[in-house]
């Protein structure tokens, strides 16, 4: 039997990070997996992460027994603080309830586990583009209308508004909606609060459902608040839906597998009943959680100067990536290299897409050893200051032939 089994594609990210680590050139970049790394291209423990994991290391009181299958409720509150905002009166209302996941996608698995099994949706609509993952979770979940909207305006190097619009006007009741909250993967691209509004008006009017992706808070604009403006927004319209936290990127917690789904509903009622699907779902995939990360964002998020010092790496981080976006469109348009690079500044989050095609993306991996997606987007953090004129010099010589 085994030999009927087909070879399914790679997976891109990781195909070019391991054609990265395979190279032995001394000045190979690695622009592709969306990871943080210091100016000195290493990867971050926040120190604030390093100090909590040293405290629970110390913690007699804490041993290995099995979590709740829906997590640790005390993290699971905290971290759905963070997204809707403390005060958010859907808490008093009893609203919201919300479940420990295997991070972000993890989330977005269960979440989409639910929507077709319990709540029988088919339909599913994402950005083209889109992060990688997105169709294939919800394929996986037996969603079996998956369809893009459009979001990228390739001419302007951003949002086209009136193609998404367009097309969600198009979707069929029902059908879920995933938004990026902030720092859109792969484009930096983000609808401004106005045109939020207007989706929220479509969404509202089309009776689809909202799935917020919520991977990079604290990450884009360096203010949790401000990254959270979106979720928000819909939050205070009163809609039903969800979202998903990821605290792979800002907390640098990539492998301990730490997210949070959220939902909202109208009916507080209905919060028990929900609650034992969800049960159902993560009992029959992998039947309670790991606990190393819950324990550290927890601490971090109950604790207020813990918090400070959390917020403050989470600058660190972004303040980087907006040097690099700076630095790199200088650097371009001293260069004379053809095109305009506003976009670069003009994008938030880790991700630039840069506009360079699939052939330029090659030329840069075969003559410079700089790695980065076809789609031509690059991870700002691969970029530093020992090697953003390399990389600009590159990018001049592959966008010029
Ligand atoms: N959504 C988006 C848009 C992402 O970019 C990512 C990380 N690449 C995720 C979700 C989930 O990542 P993780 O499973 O590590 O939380």
């Amino acid at each position: 039997r085994f030999a009927e089994v087909q070879m399914a594609p790679p997976i891109e990210v990781f195909a070019v990070s391991k054609a990265f680590t395979d190279s032995t050139h001394e000045k190979k970049v690695n622009l592709s997996v969306g990871a943080y790394r210091t100016d000195d291209s290493k990867p971050w423990v926040l120190p604030v992460v390093r100090k909590v994991e040293k405290m629970l290391a110390e913690d007699d009181s804490l041993n290995h027994e099995y979590f709740p299958i829906l997590g640790l409720e005390a993290f699971s509150t905290a971290a759905s603080k963070i997204l809707l905002g403390d005060s958010h009166p859907a808490f008093g209302e009893g609203r919201v309830t919300s479940v420990q996941t295997l991070s972000g996608t993890g989330g977005l698995r269960v979440a989409a586990d639910f929507l077709h099994g319990v709540l029988k949706y088919t339909s599913v609509y994402y950005s083209s583009p889109t992060w990688g993952n997105h169709r294939l979770i919800f394929q996986l979940a037996g969603f079996t209308n998956l369809c893009t909207y459009r979001y990228w305006d390739a001419e302007k190097r951003g949002l086209n508004i009136e193609g998404m619009l367009e097309d969600l006007s198009k979707a069929p009741e029902n059908s879920v909606v995933i938004l990026h909250a902030c720092a859109h993967n792969p484009t930096g691209v983000d609808p401004t609060q106005d045109q939020w509004k207007r989706i929220a008006d479509l969404i509202e009017s089309r009776k689809l459902f909202p799935l917020f992706d919520s991977a990079y808070q604290g990450f884009a604009s360096g203010d949790l608040d401000h990254d959270a403006w979106a979720v928000r927004y819909f939050a205070d319209r009163g809609f039903e839906m969800m979202g998903t936290q990821s605290f792979s990127k800002n907390f640098g917690l990539y492998n301990e597998r730490i997210g949070n789904l959220v939902l909202m509903l109208k009916d507080p009622s209905c919060i028990p009943a929900v609650r034992s699907q969800l049960t159902l779902l993560v009992r029959g995939c992998y039947s309670n959680p790991p606990c190393h990360g819950a324990r550290i964002v927890t601490k971090v998020l109950t604790d207020p100067a813990l918090f400070e010092e959390w917020k403050e790496c989470i600058r660190t981080m972004s303040g980087r990536i907006k040097e690099m976006r700076k630095g790199l469109r200088e650097r371009l348009e001293k260069l004379g290299t053809p095109g305009t690079w506003d976009h670069i500044t003009a994008q938030i989050g880790m991700f630039s897409f840069t506009g360079m095609t699939a052939a330029q993306a090659k030329h840069l991996a075969d003559k410079y050893h700089i790695f980065l997606l076809s789609s031509g987007r690059i991870n700002m953090c691969g970029i530093t200051t020992g090697n953003i004129d390399y990389v600009a010099e590159a990018i001049h010589d592959a966008v010029s032939n």
